[in-house]
């Protein structure tokens, strides 16, 4: 049983192939093929019920590093923190990160990922300079923006259903150390968000926000804005002191409940906070869930959903104020609870999940019918602001709310090789 980071929906797989060698001579089967990174996306677009895997964690040699340009080229199971390990202590940084770091570079283009620096870099598909696709004729496409440039923008966001990515190259950033400087800041309603936001966003290159998704009334909205900055050259920088825990039980029902909830929420958004930017250490900036190894595990053997969705801008402010009324009077949704603008760069990828307005994600027990009511309310409110779903956090969209969101998906088509297919994709198009 191969699972997805939210351990639903839970299906059989007809075989698992983890040798690199044998991708490029794809075994003669009636299957259809589906690459698979490290499994941290939410829902079904990793997974290929009866169909074959293809593991790609031993794709994991990194290929050239430049040091003095900061171009990075490496297999495409390598793990961002591996690629972190290796240049940061040179001064280097990704150009864009997602919430965690055990992800491959093949999953952060085929799912396009976004991170807390989206208004002002995109998304990662926006710094890949070169890519190689594999077919399962054989072919070997090697292309960018330059060359054979209709493959490379359907792989970005592709959904690894255009070919298996064997290799990429990426174009790092330069900062003077691994730490941050951040700025972190109350607020009691969805107002003073947008406000902070809009100020936030001129003087900050990374931002994002937390709400109390089940608080209502006066604390409606209410949450902590997190802003901040790679920390320039600085002496005496603190000491760090790493650790992970690890969650060490499959518990037969979810932990997070109403009750465990609010507490949770309330004794967050009262923390104590300082009124100048502080010093962070990278990983508990951008990955403050990767301190506890193994947490997807909280939510019982059912597992739980993740509800990510962009409004375009006009629509932003009504829609959240309305979604996050709705989520709050179902008593439903969990701690993690994010709110965070995307700029105006484009996207590259023909299927990015990415484009300009406000994205809001929040992850749900699984509660059965209650929690799907709760998502088709949710989904009206989306569909009616002309707003999109994120793939990459799916286990349930239907088939016209992701044509209505992906308004190239037919273009997208031609670019799919005839033996791939993904439980999602198969989910979306019946
Ligand atoms: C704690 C946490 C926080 C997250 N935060 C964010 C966030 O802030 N922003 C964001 O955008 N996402 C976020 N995500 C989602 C995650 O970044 C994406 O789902 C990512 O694509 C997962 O990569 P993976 O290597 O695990 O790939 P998988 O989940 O295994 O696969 C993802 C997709 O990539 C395809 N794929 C994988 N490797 C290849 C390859 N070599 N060639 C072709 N296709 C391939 C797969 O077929 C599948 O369609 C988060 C996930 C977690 C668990």
């Amino acid at each position: 049983m191969e699972l997805s980071w939210t351990r639903y929906p839970r299906l059989e797989h007809r075989k698992v192939l983890t040798l690199y060698d044998r991708f490029a001579n794809l075994p003669k089967t009636e299957a259809f093929f589906l690459p698979h990174g490290n499994g941290r996306s939410y829902g079904d677009v990793c997974l290929n019920e009866d169909g074959m895997l293809l593991h790609t964690r031993r794709l994991d040699r990194f290929i050239a590093f430049d040091q003095a340009t900061g171009r990075l080229r490496c297999e495409a199971g390598v793990l961002l923190k591996e690629i972190l390990d290796l240049v940061v202590p040179q001064n280097w940084f990704l150009p864009v990160t997602p919430g965690t770091q055990f992800i491959t570079v093949g999953g952060a283009i085929a799912n396009d990922v976004h991170g807390k620096n989206h208004h002002c870099a995109g998304s990662f598909g926006n710094h890949v300079t070169c890519l190689e696709l594999l077919r399962s004729d054989g072919q070997r496409i090697v292309c960018n923006m330059d060359k054979a440039m209709d493959w490379f923008t359907a792989t970005i966001g592709g959904l690894g259903l255009t070919g298996l990515i064997t290799w990429a190259e990426i174009q790092l950033i330069p900062v003077a150390n691994p730490w941050m400087l951040v700025q972190s800041r109350r607020f009691s309603s969805l107002v003073e968000f947008w406000e902070i936001n809009q100020e936030a966003e001129h003087r900050w290159p990374y931002t994002v926000a937390w709400f109390d998704c089940l608080s209502a009334g006066r604390g409606q909205g209410r949450g902590i804005y997190l802003a901040g900055q790679h920390a320039p050259i600085t002496e005496n920088l603190p000491q760090r002191h790493s650790r992970s825990l690890r969650f060490p039980l499959d518990p037969p029902f979810s932990l997070i409940n109403p009750l465990s909830l609010r507490l949770i929420n309330a004794l967050y958004y009262h923390k104590p906070l300082k009124s100048e930017p502080v010093l962070s250490h990278f990983e508990p900036f951008f990955y403050p869930l990767d301190g506890l190894l193994d947490w997807n595990r909280i939510y019982g053997r059912r597992g739980f959903f993740q509800y990510q969705c962009v409004l375009p801008p006009e629509a932003a402010q009504e829609g959240i104020k309305t979604m996050a009324k709705k989520i709050a009077a179902s008593g439903q949704g969990s701690f993690l609870a994010v709110l965070k603008t995307f700029g105006k760069i484009p996207s590259r990828g023909l299927m990015s999940f990415a484009r300009s307005g406000v994205t809001l994600a929040l992850d749900f027990p699984n509660c059965g019918p209650m929690t799907m009511r709760l998502f088709n309310e949710l989904d009206a409110i989306v569909g009616n602001a002309s707003g999109s779903l994120n793939p990459s956090k799916d286990a349930r969209m239907s088939a016209q709310m992701f044509k209505n969101s992906f308004p190239n998906w037919e273009h997208f088509t031609d670019f799919i090789d005839p033996k791939f297919s993904s439980s999602f994709w198969r989910r979306v198009n019946k």
